[in-house]
């Protein structure tokens, strides 16, 4: 099929490119120039894991191109996707106002067959205005789909390409048959195609989105229960997760969500609820819960320096909102960086992907370290906001011997208390109780 993505953004890129690899002749078409200039010449603007590596394979088989060159991209194409963002506005509610310009734009150039398929998450009723829109401006029916996305940033080509479930929303039997025919090469493993209305399609994304972020700020409220009465929220955990009702994935507490997703998704859904009349009441607290966890471990440091940051040196291991991916868009990590700042520390950074998106934001208020093991130079403390891999088996004994004292803020609970008590390491995680060390500990430099 020929296929034009109008976005190449992380989802327009990445679903540009499966549909490439299944063999499909797809253009990406963006109107940041510098970001088409640099995917013709294999710059990806993004780290993700796998995707340079495909995007050349299939920009170099002739089956991928980047291009700025909308009418002709669409001109040519039986489906043309559109993946722009739908960033929040003020008050909250997915601001549309990409997606409409490129409506517009599309609408003058769309040929006879061709459709429209809406990748983007968008607002319960846009597919529909989409329709109308389209219809007022071409003069005649042309088919609009609804095709949420859910990959994880991070593991997106894997998620694309061995999706949970693929959702359509239709208007017809035909437009259904087209959307099952793209995706039959991704569903060998028998997962399911499911079609359904716009409408429900459109809520089924913010529906996803919001259960996850549910999850997350549950645990975490749990978790600063635990931290109250002295329990043990893995334990906590492990007790519940058994459970087959409940499970385990998404429960693990830490520093709160980010990311260009979870945010802006329950804020979207708890707008259009108000719009409907009703109270989202359990959005709203999701929300809430999550902006006060973001200042859950600031505030720990702060309470351990009694406030006195000044003269003190802290380490940051992880600024991604998450592993795998150089998105800080709502990262916990920059409320921490926020107030260090502000409070006059010296911050030692380490990110395997996200330094320099970090460094656009902060400059030279941060020190910018190679490895993670450079930030504990003389460190007073350091803290853990994003749990990669590599941060998982540190040389405990190199770090105590780097660190001006051996003090451990852990906003993803990567050790275990018990060991670093009895490394000599002070150890603050969450929803747990803290660790002091052992006063035989392997001697600490004063
Ligand atoms: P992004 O900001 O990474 O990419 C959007 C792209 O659209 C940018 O490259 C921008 O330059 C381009 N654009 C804007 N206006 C344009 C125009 N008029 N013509 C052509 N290109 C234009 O956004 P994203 O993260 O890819 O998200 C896109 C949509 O997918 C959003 O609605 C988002 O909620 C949804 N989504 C994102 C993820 C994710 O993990 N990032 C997952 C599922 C769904």
């Amino acid at each position: 099929m020929k296929i034009a993505i109008i976005g190449t953004g992380y989802v327009g890129l990445v679903t540009g490119n499966c549909f490439a690899e299944s063999g499909n002749d797809v253009r990406c078409v963006d109107i940041d120039q510098e970001k088409i200039d640099g995917l013709q010449r294999g710059i990806i603007p993004i780290y993700e894991p796998g995707l340079s590596e495909l995007v050349l394979k299939n920009a170099a088989a002739g089956r991928l191109h980047f291009t700025t060159d909308l009418a002709r991209a669409v001109g040519d194409a039986e489906l043309v996707y559109l993946a722009v963002g739908t960033p929040p506005a003020d008050d909250g509610s997915a601001d549309l106002t990409a997606l409409w310009a490129v409506v517009d734009q599309v609408a003058l150039h769309l040929s006879q067959d061709a459709m429209v398929v809406i990748k983007s998450t968008v607002p319960v009723g846009t597919n529909d205005e989409t329709f109308r829109r389209l219809q007022a401006l071409t003069g005649r029916e042309c088919p609009v789909v609804s095709n949420p996305e859910f990959l994880k940033e991070g593991a997106a080509i894997q998620d694309f390409t061995f999706p949970d479930r693929v959702v359509v929303g239709v208007r017809s039997r035909q437009e259904a048959d087209v959307m099952r025919e793209l995706y039959q090469p991704f569903l060998r493993t028998d997962k399911p195609f499911l079609s359904m209305s716009p409408v429900s399609a459109e809520l089924t994304k913010y529906v996803a989105n919001a259960l996850l972020s549910t999850k997350i700020s549950f645990i975490n409220e749990m978790a600063n229960i635990c931290e109250q009465v002295e329990g043990d929220i893995n334990d906590v955990r492990r007790g519940i997760g058994h459970d087959q009702r409940i499970g385990f994935a998404f429960l693990f507490p830490g520093v709160g969500y980010g990311g260009s997703c979870f945010p802006k998704d329950v804020r979207a859904l708890a707008c259009m609820a108000r719009d409907l009349g009703l109270e989202p009441r359990i959005m709203e607290a999701v929300d809430q819960v999550n902006n006060h966890q973001k200042h859950v471990l600031k505030d720990k440091i702060e309470k351990a320096f009694a406030g006195r940051l000044e003269g003190k040196t802290v380490a940051v291991w992880g600024l991604a909102f998450k592993p795998r991916t150089d998105d800080i868009r709502e990262a916990p990590a920059l409320t921490l960086l926020d107030r260090l700042v502000e409070l006059g520390a010296t911050v030692r950074v380490h990110d395997p992907e996200a330094t320099s998106n970090v460094r656009a934001i902060y400059g030279d208020r941060l020190v910018y370290c190679q490895s993670e093991v450079e930030t504990l130079d003389n460190a007073d403390c350091l803290a853990i906001n994003t749990e990669w891999s590599e941060y998982r088996n540190p040389d405990f004994a190199d770090m105590k011997l780097r660190m001006a004292t051996p003090l451990i803020f852990d906003g993803r609970n990567l050790f275990d208390p018990e060991q670093m008590r009895q490394l000599g390491f002070r150890y603050v995680s969450i929803g747990r109780p803290p660790a002091e060390p052992v006063s035989d500990a392997p001697a600490v430099r004063s």
